[in-house]
């Protein structure tokens, strides 16, 4: 049994109530690991440990910072099949998806944030011989970072690697299903020499450990990335405190085919964009819309490379969708296939859970299920499952398209397939979307701005707006004369 520990002021520890929580290998069924069941009080350690760093770590050149960074980005690198295996174990994604993606992308965002403020500027505005304004940006202090488990890892080193390089302290809270990683780079913090305090990371559940988190009066600003229930929820808390906000939630994203699209890069790209991490992926495209003329051949074709995806051991190089989270949410995902059946929805292929051999019996694998027949509003088009879930759609027109890719409460990201720019362009600028990729799908290039629209979010990440984010603007006018 392996033994996960809080990471408060530098040092490693067990919940100050001494509970515990069982962790689960998903695609076993077996616990293999225990974490601290963190409460109020470990949060309270926490906050304190950074607001007792932050004047120090605040105060230090960016310089200084930077090399601290780009010392745990080396430590991931050099770390990087051990966390991969990590982070296949504890969530059930395929091996090789973490070691050629995952891993490597949380190492790029510490490196590239430490880089980044080496070359933050701010603005000046001169009024002749008058006045001469001036704009700093300062660290707001602790900062709380609250993430999910699909992309454990990575998606917490997007939070505390710019809120840490613009002069912040941070406590992270990883999401209690997938906390092996978060552990082992509280390990490496400490190898790489981090400061006590600056970074803690405390382990447990959303109720007992986020809730305090976000509530914490010396908390002074929550960056979250998770379900736009729990969204809606934490935005109720700092609206009422006035805490800068950062909420990155669910999307229900469309991938849209033209007939003119170069059809073999749609095909394995909308293939991949529907089923990577099992579906697991804010950005995946769920909601597939395919020019009429093209829908048939398509949709055979779509059918037919999906049943030939591998379901299987996460840790054998040839799985391409491994195990989902956990028992409760493969349930879940079967449960809308039911819906869907009900709406009158006709499974091209999967839409079953399955057994896989050996090792992985006891774990929760489903097969890749594809839908089609259903109408844009109904349950199985609108709500967010995911998993490894999609349905096919036929469209005539641009703007029949560009309806139905709007429909839903969500607006996170979007995929066009098109050889005509100035259709894609159209698309571009009218869909309801934070991302849109133009024949490509899931291309990040980290300076740009990251987030959603309507209930897929509030504010951005990414470069300069990460940045913006964790500082604080002031103004200062001078008088010349
Ligand atoms: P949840 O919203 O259930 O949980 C996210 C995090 O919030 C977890 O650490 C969770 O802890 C914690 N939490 C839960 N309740 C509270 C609370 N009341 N106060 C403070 N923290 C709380 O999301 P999932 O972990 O299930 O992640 C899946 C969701 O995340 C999907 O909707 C997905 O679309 C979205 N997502 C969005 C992304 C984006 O960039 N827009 C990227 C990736 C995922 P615990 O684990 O204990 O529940």
């Amino acid at each position: 049994m392996k033994i996960i520990r809080n990471y408060i002021s530098g040092e490693l520890r067990s919940a100050e109530s001494g509970a515990w929580i069982d962790s689960v290998n998903p695609a076993t069924g077996e616990i293999y690991s225990q974490l601290p069941d963190s409460d109020q009080t470990d949060i309270h350690l926490a906050v304190a440990a950074a607001k007792a760093a932050f004047p120090e770590w605040s105060s230090l050149q960016a310089e200084a910072r930077s090399n601290f960074l780009l010392k745990i980005a080396d430590a991931i690198e050099d770390n990087l099949e051990s966390l991969a295996v990590a982070e296949s174990i504890d969530n059930g994604k395929p091996l090789t998806a973490a070691r050629t993606l995952e891993i490597p992308r949380a190492a790029k965002s510490f490196r590239f944030f430490a880089t980044a403020i080496l070359h933050e500027s701010s603005e000046a505005h001169s009024a002749g011989n008058e006045m001469l304004n001036y704009t700093l940006r300062q660290p707001i202090g602790v900062v709380g970072s609250i993430s999910p488990w699909n992309l454990p890892l990575y998606l917490l080193s997007w939070k505390i690697a710019p809120a840490l390089a613009a002069g912040n302290c941070v406590v992270a809270k990883p999401s209690e299903l997938t906390p092996m990683t978060a552990y082992m780079l509280a390990q490496l913090c400490i190898d790489a020499g981090l400061p006590g305090g600056v970074l803690n990371i405390i382990q447990g559940t959303g109720i007992k450990a986020g809730a305090p988190l976000v509530e914490h009066s010396d908390v002074k600003a929550i960056t979250f990335t998770g379900g736009t229930k729990t969204g809606a929820t934490i935005a109720r808390t700092t609206a009422s405190t006035f805490k800068k906000t950062s909420l990155e939630l669910g999307g229900k994203n469309p991938t849209i085919i033209f007939a003119d699209c170069d059809y073999e890069k749609a095909l394995s790209t909308s293939i991949r964009a529907a089923f990577a991490n099992q579906g697991e992926i804010c950005l995946c495209g769920s909601r597939i819309y395919i020019e009429e003329s093209i829908f048939d051949r398509f949709s055979a074709d779509f059918a037919k490379n999906t049943k030939a995806l591998v379901v299987g051991d996460p840790l054998d190089d040839s799985t391409d969708l491994g195990a989902l989270i956990s028992n409760d949410h493969l349930e879940k995902v079967l449960h809308h296939v039911q819906i869907a059946r009900e709406e009158g929805g006709s499974v091209l292929c999967g839409g079953d859970r399955i057994s896989v051999e050996g090792r992985c019996a006891g774990g929760y694998f489903m097969r890749p299920t594809v839908i089609t027949n259903l109408p844009t509003q109904c349950t199985t088009n609108q709500e967010e499952i995911f998993g490894p879930v999609v349905t096919l759609n036929p469209f005539k027109t641009e703007s029949e398209v560009v309806k139905y890719a709007n429909a839903t409460k969500y607006g996170l990201s979007a995929s066009v397939w098109t050889s005509d720019v100035h259709c894609a362009h159209r698309l571009a600028a009218v869909l309801e979307a934070g991302v849109v990729w133009i024949n490509c799908w899931m291309e990040r290039d980290l300076r740009t701005p990251f987030g959603g629209v309507k209930h897929s979010g509030v504010g951005r990440e990414g470069g300069w707006e990460a940045l913006r984010f964790f500082t604080e603007t002031k103004n200062v006018c001078l008088a010349i004369s």
